[in-house]
């Protein structure tokens, strides 16, 4: 599991972060939109608490969205070399969703839920013991 202090940053080295505290949960999500954001098969979200994510080097361009029932999304990413590094959500207020491949160390990393798996990639084995969720379709994120 997480060390008690992660730290991670963008490729071009402009953005660095640390979090504090133990995140709080590991997704992977198959919609198509985490697949357009992040050019690849599913995008993967670590949940951590507000107050214990501390941008600790540059700053953020974001890119504001909504999700397909009309709640606010926000996007941060290094202006530089575009790494997406966070998510805010309506829907999962007082935290940040890191992406997680921003991490210095990623081997700890294992997402006990997957998202929208009705719509993953034929070729993306879910590991047996996962929660699953398989509601919905199409370019959209969850709720
Ligand atoms: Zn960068
Ligand atoms: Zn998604």
């Amino acid at each position: 599991m997480a060390e008690s202090k992660l730290t991670g940053g963008c490729q071009c080295g402009a953005i660095r972060y640390e979090v504090v505290g133990t995140p709080k949960r590991q997704v992977a999500c198959h919609c198509t939109a985490c697949q357009r954001q992040s050019g690849s098969a599913f995008g993967m979200t670590l949940v951590v608490n507000e107050e214990d994510f501390r941008l600790t080097k540059g700053e953020l361009k974001t890119y504001a969205s909504k999700s397909h029932a009309g709640r606010a999304k926000l996007g941060a990413f290094c202006p530089e070399c575009g790494t997406r590094i966070y998510h805010k959500s309506e829907w999962r207020k007082g935290t940040v969703s890191v992406k997680p491949g921003t991490l210095d160390d990623t081997r700890w990393l294992k997402p006990e839920m997957h998202l929208w798996t009705s719509s993953k990639q034929p070729w993306v084995v879910i590991p047996a013991m996962s929660r699953r969720m398989l509601k919905r379709e199409g370019r959209r994120c969850p709720p």
